[in-house]
């Protein structure tokens, strides 16, 4: 208001222009997910840290856009969450995941992203059910991952959805662990078969001191409480040995393999070559 009319009248308009993106956006996700069309789902490797063997692929939804190109999952997911289509898309997920894993053959298990909006509804359990059944996945063969905000608020609710998921006999595992507040509470919310800590500290515990300390006390927290701890975000073999040295169960990053489509959507993915598909870059 100070800077005067103009400046205001220019905010006004960035704000509407930014809000008519999201609605764009919006649009054409639902119709990508009506058509089946431009949705892929990649995976990453999660390795065993002692034989390097693969026990898990994590599923990470990716999005070509008829015009804008490839579109990152930070920023369609938190559209998808805003407007009710984020069980649809979960569903899609799940379900190719499943799909995608009864083909695996070194059995490897799949992890799958459920977002917090997903959770308290008592939507996820039929979802698995209806996933499960129509791949013939086995249920120990299924992860489900969910971050530290998807605790926060309906917990009771949250809680019960989690439980039913396990008592199916998927495993449940707290993904980006340390980033949210009272990290700590959450394990005593729900026993959770395997923690992920963050890629943040992980990606700073060669350089900086306390972030190696985060990470050592996560994985001493882990084998005491019997839980598989994950580093993920591994980039380096520097981080790589680091991150062993603490002795964490398992790493996933760029260290061992990026995400990458099945051989089965390999060429329509290399089909779109307009623009390299979105991923978090490297840190420095
Ligand atoms: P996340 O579940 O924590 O997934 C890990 C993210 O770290 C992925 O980003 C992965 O590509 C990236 N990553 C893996 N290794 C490395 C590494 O060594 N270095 C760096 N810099 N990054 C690495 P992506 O695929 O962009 O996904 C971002 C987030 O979007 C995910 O974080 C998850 O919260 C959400 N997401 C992805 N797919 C789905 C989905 O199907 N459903 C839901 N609800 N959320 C999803
Ligand atoms: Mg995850
Ligand atoms: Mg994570
Ligand atoms: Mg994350």
């Amino acid at each position: 208001k100070g800077a005067g009319k103009g400046i205001a009248c220019l905010f006004e308009h960035e704000m509407e222009s930014r809000v008519q993106a999201h609605v764009d956006l919006e649009a054409d996700l639902r119709a990508a997910m009506d058509g089946d069309e431009g949705l892929f789902v990649f995976y990453q490797p999660i390795v065993d840290a002692a034989s390097e063997q693969v026990t898990a692929r994590e599923a990470l939804v990716r999005w070509h856009h008829g015009t804008r190109g490839w579109v990152s999952p930070a920023e369609f997911v938190p559209v998808a969450e805003a407007s009710g289509l984020i069980d649809r898309l979960g569903a899609f997920v799940l379900d190719r995941a499943c799909r995608d894993a009864v083909q695996w053959a070194d059995q490897a298990r799949v992890a799958v992203n459920v977002s917090a909006v997903q959770l308290g509804k008592g939507l996820l359990a039929p979802a698995i059910r209806t996933a499960l059944a129509a791949s013939g996945l086995a249920p120990n063969r299924l992860e489900i991952e969910v971050t530290e905000t998807a605790l926060l608020g309906e917990e009771g609710a949250v809680i019960h959805d989690l439980r039913e998921a396990r008592d199916i006999g998927a495993r449940v595992v707290l993904d980006d662990f340390g980033t949210g507040y009272s990290s700590l509470s959450h394990l005593r919310i729900f026993p959770f078969d395997k923690i992920k800590i963050d890629g943040s500290f992980v990606r700073d515990a060669v350089k900086r001191p306390d972030c190696a300390a985060v990470v050592r006390a996560v994985a001493d927290l882990g084998r005491r409480l019997g839980v598989t701890t994950v580093a993920e975000g591994v980039e380096t073999p520097a981080q790589l040995e680091c991150i062993r040295a603490v002795g964490c169960t398992e790493i996933q990053g760029y260290v061992y393999a990026r995400p990458a489509p099945t051989a089965g959507d390999a060429a329509r993915v290399a089909a779109l070559n307009d623009e390299p598909v979105p991923m978090p870059e490297p840190s420095r």
